[in-house]
């Protein structure tokens, strides 16, 4: 049975997306936002981060049942952006959840790196990490234009105009205020709801094994901040963001296939126990800007992952 919590205020993205994207057009969005960072002096609001580990959650899910979806509805369950004082800091849940015909639920991870992304590319907004460290701070100088519902309606809209397969989308947010039920709320949600849903998600990736596979896949998108930064996801090896699985990077890759996810054919075996391999050394040589030259997979110490 869900955790019982209280309604909060109900909002309705509009359905024409050049509108719903206009209402929020006062929030600049774009890349160049990206590893923006917010200090502790600078923000108006903090959700999440180091002082409320255990009491935070971020969950995409894409349901098989089309019902479980209420379309364009943000549900906002706690004060707003523009409700608390200024310096204030909250345990936090958000919960997202598309649905298309086309699409199953092991779409999930792509849409939440997508999703992590359209927020860390908001005007004013630090976003780091995901899942239950989540660490979000919406600076003083965009206080007075960004809130929460506005978040939520971009992304939603953003989600919906790049990718026409999500056809149906929704949010919820749960700010773990002292009124509506503090971080013991958000710590039994997470609990109760959200980590057996992730457990469930991450089953669906097991089974198989690196040496299954020839080629694996990189991924760049954190080279908006990190310039070098080329991740190797494997079946058996997730990236830094502990988002995206090797299925979720196949499935990234068939949706946007000239994204920031290439597949890359492992080559010729230089180093077994290390995982080294001549056709990863090459990519990851050009794509770190000729600056990484050798790459040991099952290494944190010798030639290691960049981060
Ligand atoms: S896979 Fe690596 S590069 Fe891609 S978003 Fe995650 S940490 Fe960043």
């Amino acid at each position: 049975m869900a955790v019982k919590v209280p309604e909060g205020k109900i909002y309705h993205v509009p359905e024409d997306l050049e509108e719903a994207l206009d209402e929020v057009s006062d929030i600049e969005i774009s890349p160049r936002n990206m590893g923006e960072r917010i200090r502790k002096n600078d923000f108006h609001v903090e959700y999440g981060g180091p002082k409320w580990f255990g009491s935070i959650y971020m969950n995409f899910e894409v349901p098989e049942n089309e019902d479980e979806v209420r379309d364009n509805v943000i549900q906002i369950i706690g004060p707003d952006v523009n409700e608390v004082e200024e310096g204030s800091s909250f345990p936090i849940g958000m919960e997202f959840k598309l649905w298309g015909s086309e699409i199953t639920p092991d779409y999930d991870e792509f849409f939440m790196r997508n999703l992590a992304d359209s927020m860390e590319q908001m005007e004013g907004l630090m976003g780091v990490n995901t899942k239950h460290t989540w660490w979000m701070r919406i600076s003083k100088d965009v206080a007075d234009r960004l809130t929460l519902k506005k978040m939520c309606q971009a992304v939603i809209a953003l989600t919906k105009s790049a990718f026409p397969i999500a056809e149906k989308m929704e949010a919820r947010i749960i700010v773990g205020a002292p009124e509506v039920g503090g971080p013991e709320l958000i710590q039994k949600i997470l609990k109760e709801e959200i980590k057996p849903k992730w457990e469930k998600s991450e089953s669906r990736r097991l089974g198989i094994e690196d040496d299954d596979v020839d080629s694996f896949y990189s991924c760049t998108l954190c080279q908006g901040f990190a310039p070098n930064h080329v991740c190797i996801i494997t079946p058996e090896r997730m990236p830094f963001c502990g988002i995206m699985s090797f299925r979720g990077a196949q499935i990234g890759l068939e949706i946007d296939p000239h994204g920031y996810l290439d597949d890359i054919p492992k080559g010729d075996i230089i180093d077994s126990a290390a995982g080294q391999y001549t056709g990863l050394n090459e990519y990851i040589y050009e794509k770190s800007n000729r600056t990484i030259k050798r790459l040991n997979l099952y290494s944190t110490i010798k030639y290691p992952m960049t981060s």
